[in-house]
């Protein structure tokens, strides 16, 4: 990995929300599904997981060809509907990847590498994380994709998954640090205290949205456990009109005897009796 996992879910889902705009036109559109965009971002790093298979990292999963060909069936049911997934994977080794790190992109009409290679953490590495967190964060609040994904709601627990690979990427890199040398350690400690925070920003994020999402199904399991009674179904809906205005029942008021009257009504009454009351004594 070259950029963290961090900056790769914020820019995967910044360049699938360009992708959805261009796409899309402006038009209304459906939404993204957001865990998917946000872990796909992150896979072209899997072959992190395949070196005991031999396989080397940035090599053919940083490839453009490999995801193109393995997005074919995608894009032939989807068809314009998944590009901005394959923008989400794209970006990662397209952008952050050949911006932070070097990548075998050509693979397999080309064996080269490709990137600035600039090292990590570095000033520009931080930027980028940060950048690209700021940008998804103005996005996310400003085309309401925020307030979705904070809702009650079941659709919200499959962000448990980037939840768990962003706490496993620190995890990973907490411990497969290797010994900085001490004038890059004092210079990088700034930058890793806004890595640190940026961190936690994401994940907070993703667990509060894991955590709505787990608290609708709670909800949806105590109904199925506890199904409203047969009366409660039944009991008479209050209009809306009747919900914002209490309303009183008079029983022996001559003309209005039996008669139900909101609360205008009833002050309206009022004010007119002791007016008249007023002026009697
Ligand atoms: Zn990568």
């Amino acid at each position: 990995m070259k950029l963290f996992f961090l900056g790769h879910m914020a820019w995967a889902y910044v360049w699938a929300i360009i992708v959805l705009a261009v796409i899309s036109r402006g038009k209304p559109h459906e939404k993204l599904f957001v865990p998917a965009v946000l872990i796909l971002g992150i896979l072209p790093d899997i072959d992190l997981f395949l070196r005991s298979f031999g396989v080397l990292h940035h090599t053919f999963t940083h490839s453009f060809f490999f995801w193109i060909v393995l997005f074919v069936p995608f894009l032939l049911v989807f068809r314009l509907k998944s590009l901005p997934y394959l923008a989400a994977v794209v970006q990662h080794f397209a952008f952050g990847d050949l911006l932070v790190g070097k990548v075998m992109i050509l693979w397999p009409f080309s064996t080269a590498y490709f990137g600035l290679n600039i090292a990590m953490p570095s000033l520009l590495d931080v930027a980028l994380e940060t950048a690209g967190l700021l940008l998804a964060a103005a996005i996310i609040i400003y085309n309401k994709d925020l307030k979705r994904l904070l809702s009650v709601d079941t659709r919200n627990i499959p962000m448990l998954l980037p939840l768990l690979a962003l706490v496993a990427s620190m995890l990973f890199f907490a411990v497969d640090q290797p010994i900085i040398p001490l004038v890059a350690y004092i210079w990088s400690r700034k930058l890793l205290t806004i890595l640190v925070i940026d961190h936690i920003i994401l994940a907070t994020f993703l667990a509060v949205s894991t955590t709505q999402g787990l608290r609708a199904l709670k909800a949806r399991a105590l109904i199925t456990t506890n199904p409203p009674s047969l009366k409660e179904r039944n009991k008479p809906q209050l209009t809306l009109h009747q919900r914002r205005t209490p309303s009183f029942q008079f029983k022996s008021y001559g003309m209005y005897n039996h008669k139900t009257f909101d609360a205008k009504t009833f002050w309206l009454l009022r004010s007119n009796f002791s007016c008249i009351a007023h002026l009697t004594t």
